[in-house]
């Protein structure tokens, strides 16, 4: 059941909504604000189907009957689901949503909630046209914003809603998952800071780019600590071919993209002793203990050339800036 899953990974959201249910307080315009895959959406679904459901166990939704399975299908009659995730939300579609709902309820429960995804997408123009809609909520009629930048979203609309603030799934929630799905280990582990979403997780792994950096970073980690020219060569020639043209600079970002965060997630683990069940990966933590690595440096040179990806135009200076930061100090100074 999905309301067991909000209760352990949203707790906060879980006790304000129930609260509200047990003491028939529900709001009628929610805004959820949080980041990607914090489960927002799940939430807007359970809680339509919680005022929709005639079969309710303890104030939430069966999650089970018709109707319920309907609302989670978006297919329920006086459910209007508007999503603004690939293109913007326009006027149009909130003059329909206001005619269906000036209209009564189709279905016997008589309640009506619409869900509008991504609502930071909306026109200014459809904004306030849906702004005067909601300033006289009808006792039946039930909103749901979904928001990923509430700062984008117009301020009266977020002063007539009540803001339920979602965190973001924590890194250990994915690692459980992975494991669940037969990843193994390292990967799991590699995995779980770069997914926001539990689906992603499979289709991440089998990405040729992730395979590659974690070759590529493990591959050069053990030279950085013994032999720091030839991993430089490594990285130069063998792996990112600084000096042939590339064949697919696309993919050499995205691979470069992901040796960063696997970077990062390494100086985590050297910081924070985490063992992972992987030989190569626990062999390279031991070297970093016995060469005295210098972790500050390395994080701060990782950290800046992450920064400096995204507005880079030339991927070969970037890496050769890396490498040459990075040959400043293998050791502690
Ligand atoms: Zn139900």
């Amino acid at each position: 059941m999905f309301k067991d899953i909000l209760k352990d990974q949203q707790p906060v959201v879980y006790q304000t909504l129930s609260n509200a249910l047990r003491n028939k307080k529900l709001s009628h315009c929610y805004l959820f604000s949080g980041p990607a895959g914090s489960l927002m959406l799940e939430t807007a679904n359970l809680l339509a189907q919680t005022i929709i459901c005639t079969h309710k166990k303890e104030d939430w939704a069966c999650e089970e009957c018709i109707e319920c399975i309907q609302v989670a299908n978006h297919e329920y009659v006086d459910l209007l689901y508007i999503d603004g995730s690939n293109e913007t939300i326009k006027i149009e579609s909130i003059n329909s949503l206001q005619d269906q709902f000036s209209q009564t309820a189709l279905a016997q429960a008589g309640q009506k909630v619409f869900i509008i995804n991504n609502c930071e997408n909306m026109t200014a123009k459809a904004s306030n046209s849906l702004l005067k809609f909601i300033e006289e909520p009808s006792s039946t009629t039930y909103g749901i914003f979904i928001t990923t930048q509430i700062t984008r979203v117009l301020p009266t609309i977020v002063s007539r809603c009540q803001t339920l603030n979602f965190k973001p799934l924590s890194n250990e929630t994915f690692y459980q998952k992975a494991l669940e799905k037969g990843i193994d280990e390292l990967d799991a582990h590699l995995l779980s800071p770069l997914v926001h979403k539990e689906e992603e997780i499979e289709i991440v792994k089998e990405l040729d780019s992730y395979q590659v950096a974690v070759q590529y970073f493990v591959e050069f980690m053990n030279y950085y600590f013994t032999d720091l020219k030839s991993g430089m060569l490594y990285l130069q020639n063998n792996g990112f071919k600084i000096n042939a043209k590339s064949k697919n600079p696309k993919k050499d970002r995205e691979v470069f993209s992901f040796f960063l965060q696997i970077a990062t997630t390494f100086v985590n683990d050297y910081h924070k002793h985490i063992k992972i069940n992987d030989d190569s990966w626990t062999n390279l933590l031991t070297l970093a203990q016995e060469n005295k690595f210098n972790s500050r440096n390395f994080l701060e040179t990782i950290s800046e050339t992450k920064d400096a990806l995204i507005r880079a135009t030339n991927l070969s200076l970037l890496i050769d800036q890396m490498l040459f930061k990075l040959s400043g100090g293998i050791h502690d100074r």
